[in-house]
């Protein structure tokens, strides 16, 4: 399903300090043409970036389902398109949580991006309480039921985020076995709700990628890339990353 993807998502750090992060990713990205790059700053620093580089791409870490509005304190998916962005991620487990977004929330966010021309990265993923109940695979393919966006055409659009909640920023990461499987059952659900072109819709895993075990996990069948958090903060280790998957 296309070019592998490898993606920084950076949270709620940096600030203009860190463009020579970001320079550095897209100087060395020219080294890998067969891995896609895409960092995603914070808000404030998405035009600054967009301008710091030329290969890799740029995105949002969430959006607004409206274009504009009383709605302080959000950024619209309009906005971050109009700042230079050309992906969003929505979605996240950190927006799931702690802003109690929804399934039909996230839905909504998605449409807002694709309409406005950006490419999305939806995140789904369980708890580990779900897991240790056996439930993972069912949680993980109703998040993906209830928050894929409609898409008339362009499956390579849209990428889904496999993390485990459990494995984000705890240096803990499921077995290949366990990734594979639910990979494989990801890629099931997408068939179901897009049909066969969803081939190219893109299945990243995150959660505790490093240098150290990316090669193992990007080796794994379905796995077409990777959402990486604090391994992303340093070119040194983010480039390392994106090397593994070339
Ligand atoms: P870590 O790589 O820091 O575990 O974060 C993963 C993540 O949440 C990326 O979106």
């Amino acid at each position: 399903a296309g070019l592998p993807y490898i993606v920084g998502n950076w949270k709620m750090n940096g600030t203009r300090a860190m463009l020579n992060e970001a320079r550095a990713i897209d100087r060395a990205a020219a080294r890998f043409p067969k891995v896609q790059v895409g960092l995603a700053p914070p808000a404030t620093l998405l035009f600054r970036m967009r301008d710091a580089v030329e290969l890799i791409g740029v995105g949002g870490q969430d959006c607004h389902a409206s274009e504009n509005g009383a709605y302080t304190g959000n950024v619209s998916a309009l906005m971050l398109k109009d700042a230079g962005a050309d992906f969003t991620i929505v979605g996240h487990s950190e927006r799931r949580d702690y802003h109690r977004e929804s399934d039909a929330d996230v839905k909504a966010k998605a449409e807002a991006a694709l309409s406005a021309g950006l490419s999305v990265i939806l995140c789904i993923g369980e708890t580990e309480a779900q897991r240790d109940a056996g439930h993972a695979e069912a949680v993980v393919t109703a998040q993906l039921e209830g928050s894929c966006p409609r898409m008339d055409g362009a499956p390579d659009k849209l990428s889904i985020a496999y993390e485990p909640i459990w494995a984000i920023g705890t240096g803990r990461v499921p077995s290949v076995e366990d990734v594979a499987a639910m990979h494989k059952a990801i890629r099931t659900r997408l068939v179901a709700i897009y049909g066969e072109s969803c081939v190219d819709v893109r299945i990243l895993y995150g959660g505790s990628v490093k240098a150290e075990n990316a090669a193992e996990l990007l080796a794994v069948p379905d796995v077409d890339g990777a959402l990486v958090g604090g391994a992303s903060l340093t070119a040194e280790s983010f480039l390392s990353i994106v090397g593994a998957a070339a």
